[in-house]
């Protein structure tokens, strides 16, 4: 059996196509698979009108959260609930086209693959967005220890085997594409280009994203940390040219009272330290935020008919 993953969040106008679109896609290779759509605690809706399309489509099962917990965590939700050989990902606004979900499953099934992941060779839709995901995606290549994620997102398909080895990195702070590339296994890769969503605004908001790339960057990069290493040290070398100098002025007798350098030195120094003390702020909020072991969701209600096996 093929899963299918998809996480909505207010997206009431678009459930009834994306049901369709994705159930169709889907019969063209496969007879044997099921939609799992986690709703992210919708305040519109969403849930009624998947709740309509189940009528039309059997195959549709409902992970219904109990509020909003964010994308990362409803993807888990889908992804634990899933009961597939096979299990595919995508977001839930068709800017992930289903259709190509035919070439990675034929890339599982024929090529031997266990991950596949769809890379953006292009992108439609706002642009001020995409250049901001274009600049992550430059960031993250060259500071992520994990190669050749760049323009990968969720949109992906895996084996059972590599689905349990994913679910069994139980941290809080998920980012699911690096975790998908980070578990190893035979991965491959298909192309496309994003559309645009299909209807109403981004649900992701600028804030929500720019987490989502510092909880990236911050568990696939050692660079904020090492940085403030780094800055100590030039600092320590700088200033103590700077001191042997300043004894020498003193030594020598030329020494003058320097309110600009003092001054320089003072806002150099903490601002430096500022940063520096912000970034161990980073590590330590996600130390604190691991160390409280909360579930990641709480699932409200599920509709199936039978109960999905958790
Ligand atoms: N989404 C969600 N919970 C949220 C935000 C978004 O389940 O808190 C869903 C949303 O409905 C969509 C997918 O996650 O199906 C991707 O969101 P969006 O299109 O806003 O993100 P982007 O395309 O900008 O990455
Ligand atoms: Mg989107």
């Amino acid at each position: 059996m093929l899963s299918i993953v998809i996480p909505i969040y207010n997206e009431e106008k678009l459930i009834a196509e994306l049901v369709k679109r994705t159930h169709t896609a889907l019969t063209t290779f496969t007879s044997n698979f099921e939609i799992i759509v986690v709703d992210d605690g919708s305040d519109d809706s969403s849930l009624k009108s998947l709740q309509a399309s189940q009528v039309q489509f059997p195959e549709l099962k409902i992970v219904a959260l109990s509020r909003n917990f964010g994308h990362q965590a409803a993807y888990t939700a889908g992804l634990e609930y899933a009961s597939g050989e096979f299990i595919g990902m995508m977001d839930g606004d068709m800017q992930d086209p289903p259709e190509l979900f035919a070439e990675m499953y034929r890339k599982i099934k024929e090529e031997g693959f266990d991950v596949i992941s769809a890379k953006r060779i292009g992108r439609k839709g706002s642009n001020s967005r995409n250049f901001l995901t274009f600049i992550f995606h430059r960031i993250f290549r060259n500071i992520a220890v994990l190669k050749n994620m760049e323009n990968t997102g969720n949109f992906s398909m895996m084996t059972r085997e590599a689905l349990t080895a994913l679910l069994s990195l139980k941290e809080k702070i998920r980012y699911l594409p690096g975790l998908r590339t980070f578990i190893g296994f035979k991965q491959g890769y298909v192309e496309f280009i994003r559309e645009d969503r299909l209807s109403g605004e981004p649900k992701m908001s600028l804030s929500k994203l720019f987490t989502l790339a510092a909880d990236a960057i911050f568990s696939f990069s050692r660079l904020p940390i090492r940085m403030c290493l780094i800055l100590g040290l030039i600092g320590t070398f700088v200033f103590m040219c700077a001191g042997a100098y300043v004894l020498f002025a003193k030594i020598m007798g030329f020494a003058i009272a320097g309110w600009p350098s003092t001054m320089l030195s003072i806002y150099f120094l903490g601002s430096i330290q500022l940063v520096a003390l912000g970034v161990v702020g980073e590590y330590v909020y996600r130390i604190y935020k691991e160390s409280q072991e909360r579930p990641l969701y709480f699932v409200k209600k599920i509709y199936d008919g039978t109960p999905l096996k958790k």
